[in-house]
């Protein structure tokens, strides 16, 4: 039986996992800060430039999970199959909207 929201077990999961991804990703931008410089290192600085991304993403996600409204599509407001959300924990809309926003 499909369950209509994502429940307050699979909630805690997606919480910590984010968690541990934001800290992950706040160790690499802190190790790679003193590289991080187009005239240093271009590549370094893409990739610092990257991850500061996942970071908002994350964070945005954590933000949700606070607001109630992690697991639900911003574009469409359907609910994320929890599948998706377990490859993709920081996703904010469902496959069908992300692939329309590619597609774009
Ligand atoms: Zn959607």
């Amino acid at each position: 039986m499909p369950s209509p929201t994502v429940d307050t077990v699979a909630l805690a999961d997606a919480q910590r996992e984010l968690e541990r991804q934001l800290e992950e990703r706040l160790a690499v931008i802190q190790e790679l800060a003193p590289f991080a410089l187009p005239s240093v290192d271009p590549v370094t600085c893409q990739t610092a430039a990257s991850h500061r991304l996942a970071v908002e993403q994350i964070t945005a996600a954590l933000n949700r999970i606070a607001q109630g409204t992690y697991g639900r599509c911003s574009r469409c407001g359907r609910q994320i199959p929890p599948a998706r959300l377990e490859v993709l924990p920081h996703a904010d809309t469902c496959i069908e909207c992300q692939s329309h926003a590619e597609a774009a």
